[in-house]
Formats: C-alpha cells, sequence, structure tokens
C-alpha cells in the first residue's frame, strides 16, 4: 500500500495527525527532500527505510515503491505541503494504477495557507476579494496559454505564485499589463512556517527589488491584492447580528 502524504508547509507540528500516524507506522518513506523539512522524520521506525525523491528519478521511485509492494510494506510518500499543488502525484498514481499497486491520500496544509498564516491574511475579504488564484509564472515547466498571469490578473482577485521567485521582473510585468494597477499591495513569503520564515509587504511593481533586497531567490510565495494591506472591507453576513442562519436567528 502506498500513502499520499502531505507533509505541510514546513514547521514539523503542521502535519496533520493522519499523516504523522502513516509516517510513524510506514515500512519505506520517500520524501521531497528540497522542500519536506527532515524533522518530520523523527518519528518513523528504526528500521523504516527513507529516500530522498530529490535526488531520484520518477523511475527511481517507482522502482523503490514496487519493490515495497513486493515485500508487502507500506510506502509513504511524502510530498511539500498538500500534495495536489505541483505534486507531480499524478503519474505516480497512474503508474500505481497500470501496476495494480493500491494507494490512497491525505492531505497536507499547503504553503499558500501558511503564508496566510504567516501574515495573519484573510484571503477572501468581503467586497475586496471572494476568490483566489493559485498559479504559477512558467518556467521549465510550461504553463497552457489561456492561464497567462496577466489574463488572471485582469480580475483582481487576490493571487498567489507558487514557484515564481525566480522571474520576478517578467511577473511584475505580466501582473501590471494584466491590470493590477502598480501600487496594489504584495507580499513575499520565505519559508512560510519554518524557523528561518521571513515576510515582506511591498507593492506589485516593487517585488523583484525587494526579493533582491533580501536575497529571496526561492522557497518563497508571492501573494497579490488588497487583502494583503486589508484596507476598507465590509464586515462578514454570517456574523453580523441581523443576518440569521441555521444555527442563530436574527436580532
Ligand atoms: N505542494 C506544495 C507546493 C509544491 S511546489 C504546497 O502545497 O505548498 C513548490 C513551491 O511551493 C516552492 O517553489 C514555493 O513557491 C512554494 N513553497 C513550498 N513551501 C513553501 C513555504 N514553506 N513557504 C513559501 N513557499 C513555499
Amino acid at each position: 500500500m502506498i500513502h499520499f502524504v502531505g507533509a505541510g508547509p514546513g514547521a514539523v507540528d503542521l502535519i496533520t495527525v493522519r499523516g504523522q500516524k502513516l509516517l510513524e507506522e510506514a515500512d519505506v518513506v520517500i520524501y521531497a527532500g528540497s522542500l519536506v523539512n527532515p524533522g518530520l522524520l523523527d518519528c518513523v521506525r528504526q528500521d523504516c527505510m527513507i529516500y530522498n525523491s530529490a535526488k531520484m528519478t520518477l523511475e527511481e521511485v517507482l522502482e523503490v515503491m514496487e519493490q515495497a509492494e513486493r515485500e508487502g510494506k507500506t510506502t509513504v510518500r511524502l510530498h511539500t505541503g498538500d500534495p495536489c499543488l505541483y505534486g507531480a502525484i499524478r503519474e505516480q498514481m497512474d503508474w500505481l494504477e497500470e501496476q495494480k499497486i493500491p494507494y490512497d491520500s491525505c492531505p497536507g496544509v499547503s504553503s499558500f495557507c501558511g503564508a496566510a498564516a504567516a501574515l495573519n491574511l484573510e484571503y477572501t475579504l468581503p467586497e475586496v476579494s471572494q476568490s483566489v488564484v493559485i498559479t504559477r509564472m512558467e518556467g521549465r515547466t510550461p504553463v497552457p496559454e489561456k492561464e497567462t498571469v496577466a489574463s488572471f490578473a485582469a480580475h483582481g482577485a487576490t493571487m498567489v505564485l507558487f514557484l515564481s521567485t525566480g522571474l520576478l521582473e517578467q511577473l511584475e510585468r505580466q501582473l501590471m499589463e494584466g491590470g493590477y494597477p502598480a501600487d496594489t499591495p504584495a507580499a513575499i513569503v520565505y519559508k512560510a512556517t519554518w524557523p528561518e520564515e521571513e515576510t515582506y509587504i511591498c507593492t506589485v511593481s516593487t517585488l523583484a527589488e525587494t526579493a533582491k533586497e533580501h536575497r529571496i531567490t526561492k522557497t518563497a510565495l508571492i501573494i497579490v491584492g488588497d487583502v494583503v494591506t486589508h484596507h476598507s472591507y465590509e464586515r462578514s453576513k454570517l456574523y453580523d447580528p441581523s443576518f440569521a442562519t441555521e444555527f442563530r436567528e436574527a436580532k
């Protein structure tokens, strides 16, 4: 059995209770060493085999899974944040299905949630933004033509950019071309929830400059939108005294 497990954004106590239990019981752990906090591996059994997938190809990862399965072992495939975002899990799952190897998924706290926590942000403020666009700049992995940052920027909604810290000049340009005014609030969150976390508030037009000043080149998220400085929002309807809900009468 293979369990895909979300490791959370970094802090070792931000894995789920279920994820930790699966780690504690695993015979084999394959973890994404580039981003998963190695401290999470402190809880594994002494005889657990540990592999760092940062140094492996997909084929090598699959080989370890197949071998473990042949020996009747349980494998945890530990991915950073939540595996459903930029986790490259589908290609593993498709192969497991072909081999008739059973697998399941255990969610994790994505780094975009960790970054919101680092800044005490609500991404969805009434009358400011009610949507979050999660995307990335095109790098070596292409982005479909219809999903350019500029096209999403036209909505003016909250945007969270993964995997884009090395491309901030182009990002700034695309954000402004798409319609965010140059002074739209933005934030850079480096290693959210890790002990070395850093957060910077800037604007869309100063993203590259801010990252350069603080030497941030990777493991960061970029957050864009008026929610970053949370000015002039409406209070929630849900907690308004005049608003009746299934649980509370209107006053
Ligand atoms: N599945 C992961 C994302 C993997 S893609 C998740 O749900 O978070 C890897 C990218 O995620 C990094 O390049 C960076 O942009 C972002 N990232 C991962 N962990 C991060 C953290 N703790 N702080 C800031 N960004 C992080």
